[in-house]
């Protein structure tokens, strides 16, 4: 197989690459053809991220071997970003890391430092948006043993599907005092009769209807192939008619027009409906977002699947994150129709960096994560297993030891560890 060469980095020499389905690029819904042997890309990132690295990658290895008995082999790949690129190549995201990524299709990776100052930009927010990630991932479920501030974590088990390149989080602001600040506050008083006061900074939150139904379809087709049952539209469109309310219309418009044999909805049910969701169909409703954090608190077995738009989405997987244990299980991916970057949802630590100490839990799980999207689902059975196991023998990191009296601490690479003999032994 011939690899090519413009790399900064050369990718492995055995091994082959995942491809993207072409019809599902088309539709969106990220299918991919996986070789047996395929080449995955990796950033190790920044402060931690080499710690939990080391600790994952053995983890992966392992759940590979043994649930394929040998026949299948990740060839790792690594992508330079971060500080580990900055002092070998001079720049933090080279342009070929962006192509490798691509070429790549399935990476995973640790945290990035932002570096303060010089205007500098999240590295993360350009990976998502040159890449075009719109969807940002975050499966939320309980790994039994783990402390929780719920009576009743185990009825957590949510997937969010939060839209990635709109809203509020697009960029599009003037600072109070600016002159571009004064000159959209002109135009909103003299052309839309709007009147802002002269202090203010001014943001905008653009929501669009493409790029709403294509975060809504993958959660659909996400809902549909994993047996889910529930698909939930999360918003505040009873104030923000315009862009979170025509959230809410626009996904039930491509539900409408894309799965109508497949969704009922719970506004209009089928006639004679008994409320049972029979199995290859889903329940479509939608919440308002503040009724929604008290939904999940209260009632979290009744919500499986929810799209919504990118503040909701974050501060709601992060306070879902909270009900199972936090950030350091808390995995998630970025997710675009030409690649996915699996990635620990937590920052650098830099206090922890190199200190063998943090929990690699949430770098586990998002590894958990890129099997099943792979369609490698034994192996992400594994994963999870093996990190639930390690939790209930009360074998886990610093973190979670200092909320479960009883448990042995062990390092990061130690917990790595502990859950490779568990999945040996499962
Ligand atoms: P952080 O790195 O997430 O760490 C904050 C605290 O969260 C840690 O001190 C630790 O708390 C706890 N924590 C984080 N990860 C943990 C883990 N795996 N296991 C156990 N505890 C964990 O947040 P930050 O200090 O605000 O951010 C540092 C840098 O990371 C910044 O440069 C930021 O831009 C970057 N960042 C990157 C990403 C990303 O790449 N996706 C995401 C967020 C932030 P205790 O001290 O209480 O133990």
């Amino acid at each position: 197989m011939k690899h090519p060469d413009n790399f900064l980095m050369s990718p492995p020499m055995q091994g082959e690459w995942i491809t993207v389905r072409s019809e599902s690029a088309v539709r969106g819904s990220g299918k991919v053809v996986v070789p047996d042997q395929p080449i995955v890309g990796f950033i190790e990132g920044d402060g931690v991220g080499p710690d939990i690295w080391a600790a994952a990658r053995p983890v992966f290895d392992e759940a590979v071997a043994k649930a394929s008995g040998g026949r299948r082999q990740i060839h790792w790949w690594e992508v330079p970003a971060g500080e580990k690129s900055y002092s070998k190549y001079g720049e933090h995201l080279p342009d070929s890391t962006l192509d490798a990524i691509l070429k790549a299709v399935v990476v995973i990776k640790g945290p990035l430092t932002t570096p303060v100052g010089g205007g500098f930009r999240s590295l993360n927010v350009t990976l998502r948006q040159k890449l075009d990630l719109y969807a940002c991932v975050r499966p939320v479920r309980y790994i039994a043993g783990t402390p929780s501030p719920m009576k009743r974590p185990e009825d957590v088990n949510m997937v969010i599907f939060r839209e990635n390149t709109e809203d509020v989080y697009a960029g599009i602001e003037w600072k109070s005092g600016t002159s571009e600040a004064h000159t959209v506050r002109t135009f909103l008083q003299d052309v839309m009769n709007v009147r802002v006061d002269e202090a203010a900074g001014i943001g905008i939150k653009p929501v669009s209807p493409s790029a709403t139904k294509r975060l809504v379809r993958r959660a659909i087709l996400h809902a549909l192939d994993n047996g889910r049952k529930r698909i939930t539209i999360v918003h505040k469109g009873n104030i923000m008619k315009f862009t979170e309310g025509a959230f809410r219309d626009w996904a039930y418009e491509i539900a409408r027009e894309e799965f109508a044999d497949r969704v009922i909805f719970e506004d209009d049910p089928p006639p004679g409906w008994d409320g049972v969701i029979p199995d290859g169909k889903v329940l479509f409703n939608d919440r308002i977002a503040d009724s929604m954090f008290q939904q999940v608190l209260l009632r979290p077995a009744e919500y499986e699947v929810i799209a919504t738009l990118n503040l909701n989405g974050d501060y709601l997987s992060d306070a879902l994150a909270a009900q199972v244990g936090g950030l350091g299980m808390a995995p998630g991916a970025n997710i675009g129709d030409r690649a996915a970057i699996f990635e620990a949802t937590h920052g650098t630590a830099p206090k922890y960096a190199g200190l063998d100490k943090i929990n690699p839990g949430s770098l586990l799980l998002s590894g958990a994560m890129m099997f099943e999207f792979m369609g490698w689902r034994e192996e992400a059975a594994l994963v999870v297993e093996g990190v639930s196991a390690a939790v209930r023998a009360g074998t886990v990191t610093y973190d979670l030891a200092r909320q479960m009296p009883g448990s042995r601490e062990v390092s990061c690479s130690g917990f790595g560890r502990a859950v490779i003999e568990h999945i040996r032994n499962l």
